[in-house]
């Protein structure tokens, strides 16, 4: 790091751009809203009786004795208590009158498949469900493996197992059989549960032969639980049980024993952008109290009148803790969806929207890109007046996409909340409060009430307003992690060694001048430009600001003259033509958004970009490509045939000073 001015210290991360747009809450939204600004002041002043009284919005079957139990950096969280996860999830809606109320609204990705199950059939379905797994021989602890597609049966069995406490890793419906395999051995799960297939861009995608080929080799199975939703052919072996054989004729009572509350609830491996994924484990009171509260409060979810949507797949953190715990904790009416939003046409997920009267959408920056690109005119054929709040998460959302987002879908009505959280957190962290916050384009604002959040210099002492640097959280919170399955040392090693006593989340961050905080991409992405680290979140925002440009990666490459210099990847709007002065234009375009620093060396337009199979950049392989290395390790990418297009356009790549 080499500052320009002798004295200043040098920064962590530069603090490049600036944003003044600023979107105030919606009057009428503020004057109802479930949080208002005081929650702030009582979490400060008593944290813990802040998480106590979050808590306390469960149902308990013994209170706990003790709030938190920190032996750094193990948590335990309402040491003592016990309670059902799933009599939380279902039953006492059922019992408190609201059985009828819609838990989910489903919908298949075939137009005019659907179904409806409200909080009694759910009930019904997870207490067969229970009992089939009882009857399986899987009790408490044992671990389950569910490979599903997004059918009404994934949630159900994520509830039956936490109904009887046996612990679910759910294993994205995308992975390989290795990847598969890999995960059930670290876990040894006993089970898996899986469908023949499901429905993906328009056809009938197989799940069963990946499970087979999978089990084959993992003698610690001992039944594969198949749910019948495409009746393509499937072969069939001895360990093999259907759902409509053993489910089906099962009791719809069951009784919901109380597991504590530092009961493993599930692990799940984390999507694998940095590298191998990590099997992270959650367990029961703490979780559902943070997930739950933050539902409530985040999306202002007024269970009586929202309709909710989350269109992550459950096999990603974002579907367990948004479609199935937090929200049916809250007993919210939500809609999953099983398919893709291109299927059978580019405004399916807004057609879903009108169909359904969402009121608050929950999505991805690299699904608003995609719309983005897709064109403004496709949103604008439906009817979204029913829409009042948007949640971004995954990945920083560029202040461009946000503005399109609230101005395309939210009829520049909406408040949209950027969450930032990660697998490790189980709940959000960092975001606006609707009814509260005046917000910013880009940024993810404040921590949330009980959350200890910090941006700190390599020393991990807080950087001031202004100031770019590491993002850490200081104090344990009620959905931490509570280790990596398996690997207390890992754990120790991976979050809590870069900064002692604190956790250390992987991402750079900036506290602007207000002293909200931006997220500015994972500190591994970061590029040395002569002496400058500079993010890659914050150039991608200006190429993106860029009225030709959708979606944009850069990555540092090694440069003779300055260290690193900033190669883009970009793919343009859809009625943009490539042109030859495309590449000066974008150029001079950050040079002047950004200062001429952050200029970057090259600019390739490329079709598409590699992404995992949860959508977000995988800039590692990028940098490879930059670099004319091979490209390295591929499997957690969704399309690996992108990497051969992108490398076919490098020649064409030119340096234009
Ligand atoms: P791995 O840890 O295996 O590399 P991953 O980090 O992609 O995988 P997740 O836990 O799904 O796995 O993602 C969490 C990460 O996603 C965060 O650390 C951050 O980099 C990014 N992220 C999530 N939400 C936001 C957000 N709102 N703003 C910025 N970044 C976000
Ligand atoms: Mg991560």
């Amino acid at each position: 790091m080499a500052p320009e001015t002798p004295g200043t210290e040098p920064q962590a991360l530069s603090n490049l751009l600036h944003e003044n747009r600023r979107f105030a809450p919606p009057a009428d939204l503020a004057a109802a809203a479930n949080v208002t600004a005081e929650a702030y002041d009582e979490a400060a002043a008593d944290r813990l009786g802040f998480w106590e009284r979050a808590a306390d919005r469960l149902t308990w079957a013994k209170r706990w004795d003790t709030t938190l139990e920190w032996n750094p950096p193990f948590a335990k969280w309402f040491v003592g208590g016990q309670l059902n996860i799933a009599y939380n999830c279902v039953d006492r809606h059922v019992e408190a009158g609201r059985g009828d109320k819609v838990a989910y609204h489903w919908e298949g990705e075939p137009e005019g498949d659907s179904r409806t199950l409200t909080y009694a059939d759910l009930q019904r379905e997870v207490n067969k469900t229970a009992n089939a797994l009882q009857e399986l021989g899987v009790g408490k602890g044992d671990r389950v493996a569910i490979y599903m597609p997004m059918i009404p049966e994934l949630p159900i069995a994520m509830l039956a197992c936490a109904r009887i406490g046996a612990v679910h890793s759910v294993v994205f419906g995308g992975f390989s059989a290795s990847a598969l395999k890999s995960r059930i051995d670290d876990a040894d799960a006993k089970l898996v549960i899986t469908a023949d297939g499901g429905y993906r861009r328009g056809a009938p995608s197989a799940l069963k032969p990946t499970v087979d080929e999978a089990v084959a080799e993992c003698p610690q199975i001992e039944h594969v639980l198949v749910v019948r939703r495409t009746n393509q052919e499937i072969s069939t072996y001895d360990r093999d049980v259907f759902w409509a054989d053993i489910v089906e004729r099962q009791s719809d009572q069951h009784a919901p024993e109380p597991h504590d509350a530092e009961d493993p609830l599930f692990i799940l491996y984390t999507s694998g952008t940095t590298g191998k994924p990590k099997g992270i484990l959650h367990t029961t009171g703490g979780y559902l109290t943070q997930t739950s509260w933050t539902h409530n409060a985040v999306f202002d979810l007024k269970p009586e009148t929202d309709i909710y949507w989350c269109t992550a797949d459950i096999g990603w953190v974002t579907g367990h803790s948004y479609i199935v715990y937090g929200p049916l904790a809250n007993g919210a009416t939500s809609v999953i969806y099983e398919g893709t939003p291109d299927t059978p046409h580019r405004g399916r997920f807004w057609e879903i929207v009108q169909k359904y009267k969402i009121t608050i959408l929950y999505t991805a920056p690299t699904a608003i890109r995609t719309f983005m690109k897709w064109g403004d005119d496709i949103p604008a054929k439906f009817d979204m007046s029913s829409l009042r709040i948007l949640g971004s998460v995954g990945e920083p959302i560029n202040p461009e996409a946000y503005v399109w987002y609230r101005e395309h879908i939210g009829a520049g009505r909406t408040p949209v909340v950027d969450t930032w959280w990660q697998t490790e957190t189980g709940a959000v962290m960092i975001s606006p409060l609707p009814g509260v916050t005046s917000g910013k384009p880009g940024a993810a604002m404040r921590p949330l009430p009980g959350i200890v959040a910090d941006v700190v210099d390599d020393q991990g002492q807080s950087v001031p307003n202004g100031g770019g640097g590491y993002l850490a959280i200081r104090e344990p919170w009620p959905s931490m992690l509570r280790t990596i399955w398996g690997d207390d040392q890992r754990y120790i090693d991976t979050y809590w060694s870069r900064f002692p006593g604190m956790y250390f989340a992987g991402d750079g961050a900036k506290r602007d001048e207000d002293g909200d905080i931006w997220l500015l991409g994972r500190v591994d992405d970061v590029m040395l430009v002569s002496g400058h680290n500079i993010s890659t979140t914050e150039v991608e925002s200006a190429l993106v600001s860029h009225p030709k440009v959708a979606e944009a990666a850069v990555v540092g490459a090694t440069d003779p003259v300055t260290g690193q210099a900033i190669v883009s990847f970009v793919i343009l709007r859809g009625s943009v033509e490539e042109s030859a002065d495309i590449a000066a234009e974008l150029r001079n375009h950050v040079a002047k958004t950004l200062g001429p620093i952050a200029k970057p060396r090259q600019i390739l337009v490329v079709p598409e970009l590699p992404k995992t199979r949860s959508g977000k950049i995988m800039r590692r392989l990028l940098r490879d490509v930059a670099e004319n290395r091979s490209v390295g390790d591929v499997t957690t990418l969704a399309d690996s045939t992108v990497m051969n297009l992108i490398s076919e356009k490098l020649p064409s790549a030119k340096s234009e000073d």
